[in-house]
């Protein structure tokens, strides 16, 4: 999938993504054992990761400009990961940053974001949320001047608010919009319902709905009435993936 540019149409090279794989991540969390874990998943999942216990430690590793992505708990031995989030984005440093924390309301979440956090994901989680909210961080990419996305055989127009399956014109409510938009923009990753209910939704902390799984099941007949193509798959215990594959 390419996501294109006006000025890019004419060309026929596309511009890839950036490889996920091999995309650096320091973790800084003060409980080994969950380190540990986190840093396994991730090492499985083809980033190489180094953990910091401190804030101290996680700053300077920060600094350092090795990591790509990092994942910074909240509560450090009597220091506030927040405030060296904080203290990078004054110096400069433009890395995405997961902040996990087992401080969940919505106050504490919105600090999170406003001190310069990109994400913020409330303790105890799936490993799998973790990668790929990780992954979602390293995909982003400054693409809010596309007007145009295409994956496989869908095309959305983002100012006419159209979408297209095989030239096929498909009539979508604004919320399937947003929802296709959303898979569209990661074509081949995996969205989770939790990254759904937030990003498309707008719900914080709510897991017991099937708003999602309804929603994606309305999407899923009307990009194909017959069945026969399997365009949003199930990702087992996990969520969703767009599948672009004919
Ligand atoms: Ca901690």
């Amino acid at each position: 999938m390419t996501i294109s540019h006006p000025e890019d149409q004419k060309s026929s090279t596309t511009a890839r993504e950036p490889p996920l794989d091999g995309a650096s991540i320091l973790v800084v969390e003060d409980e080994p054992d969950l380190a540990e874990e986190i840093r396994l998943e991730l090492e499985a999942n083809g980033h190489p990761v180094r953990l910091a216990a401190t804030a101290a430690d996680g700053l300077a590793e920060a600094r350092s400009g090795w990591a790509s992505v990092f994942v910074f708990d909240r509560m450090l031995q009597g220091d506030d990961g927040l405030s060296v989030v904080e203290a990078l984005r004054t110096e400069g440093v433009a890395a995405p940053v997961l902040v996990i924390s087992a401080l969940s309301s919505v106050d504490e979440r919105i600090r999170g974001l406003k001190a310069g956090g990109d994400d913020y994901l409330v303790k105890p989680f799936d490993l799998r949320e973790l990668t790929a909210r990780v992954d979602a961080l390293l995909r982003r990419r400054g693409d809010t001047r596309a007007t145009r996305l295409r994956a496989g055989d869908l095309d959305m127009d983002l100012v006419e608010r159209t979408v297209r399956c095989s030239d096929r014109p498909i009539d979508l409510l604004p919320r399937e919009f947003k929802l296709l938009e959303y898979f569209m923009r990661r074509p081949a990753e995996i969205v989770t319902r939790s990254m759904l209910l937030e990003d498309v939704w707008n719900f914080k902390f709510m897991s017991q709905t099937n708003v999602v799984d309804v929603q994606i099941g309305n999407l899923r007949r009307k990009l194909d009435p017959t069945g026969a193509r399997k365009f949003i798959v199930n990702v087992r215990a996990v969520g969703f993936k767009l599948n672009v594959e004919a």
